[in-house]
């Protein structure tokens, strides 16, 4: 069964320049009652939780949540947070004698890249809030998040390389989304789409060391040539593709299909390029993008195959 995301609210030790939140220290956090009713709410669907925020380990009562979920029935929750609180190998025992059996920890590459982009001294105290999370075993595993960037785009490959001898195992890729704090930066930060096919290009046996890798807000068709065997590495196709979506699946206003996506296997499930990347890099970006392995010809035989 999916797990419900509950929201905390947008407080957040961290000023991360691609907050699609725009959270903070300054910002408030959600009341209990309101958590309470979320919690009760999603567990009618679904008996797991997601937290995020915000950085929902800085909600003042972020204890007392995990075990008002427990007590309320839920039997696994996971917490996305930027890893700092983490730190405290106390607390990261504390989470999981409360019920926590994921954390996903967003680091954003090297020390000097990930500071410039949380706009805080706070990698050391990620990288030992994600050390102490591994090292706590927790049942349902510990995700690396990334925001894939023109401020970390060329440091991430290796970057990862140094992951993997952490211990890391699943790796989570973002797009920037043109939300929150992050839409000030969006022109700054964001990759044309023929930028991001060469970075999958560039990194792909590098990914394929990693467990697992989810994909959030990429198009399938800026994988490299052997995608069906690159995408079977992700055992979440509709988690890689959900921001094409609205919570009710229908495909948003800030996508659209180019008419080389009627012949495209994927179809289905996308909603097309982003059109504010379009808009910034021109169609013919997404065009080149495709021609690089002979995108409309895969497609061709895939549909055929
Ligand atoms: S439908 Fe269009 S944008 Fe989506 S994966 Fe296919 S070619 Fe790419």
């Amino acid at each position: 069964m999916a797990e419900s995301i509950i929201f905390t609210g947008k407080k957040c030790n961290n000023n991360c320049t691609i907050c699609s939140v725009d959270a903070g220290e300054d910002k408030d956090a959600l009341e209990m009652e309101d958590i309470e009713q979320k919690i009760k709410e999603a567990l009618k669907v679904s008996d797991r939780i997601s937290l995020t925020g915000g950085d929902p380990t800085e909600h003042p009562h972020f204890l007392e949540i995990l075990k008002m979920a427990k007590d309320l029935g839920c039997k696994g929750i996971g917490v996305g947070t930027n890893g700092v609180n983490l730190a405290d190998r106390k607390f990261v025992e504390e989470m999981a004698d409360l019920g926590v059996d994921n954390v996903s920890i967003a680091i954003h590459g090297p020390p000097s890249v990930h500071n410039k982009i949380t706009q805080k001294n706070s990698y050391d105290k990620a990288i030992q809030g994600l050390v102490n999370s591994i090292q706590k075993e927790f049942k349902k595993g510990v995700t690396m998040d990334s925001v894939v960037m023109r401020s970390n785009v060329s440091y991430l490959g290796k970057f990862w390389e140094s992951a993997l001898r952490m211990g890391v195992k699943r790796v989570n890729l973002m797009s920037i989304l043109p939300e929150g704090r992050a839409s000030t930066n969006f022109q700054k930060e964001a990759l044309s789409y023929s930028e991001i096919k060469k970075f999958f290009y560039k990194n792909k046996e590098t990914l394929k060391k990693f467990e697992i890798f989810f994909l959030m807000g990429f198009l399938r068709c800026s994988f490299p040539p052997k995608a069906p065997s690159a995408l079977s590495h992700i055992p979440d196709l509709e988690r890689s593709n959900w921001d094409f979506y609205g919570r009710e699946g229908t495909p948003s206003k800030n996508f659209e299909k180019k008419d080389v996506c009627h012949n495209c296997p994927y179809s289905k499930n996308c909603a097309g390029p982003r059109r504010v990347i379009t808009d910034i890099f021109g169609e013919e970006d997404f065009y080149n993008m495709l021609e690089m392995d002979n995108f409309i010809e895969r497609s061709i035989k895939l549909e055929s195959s």
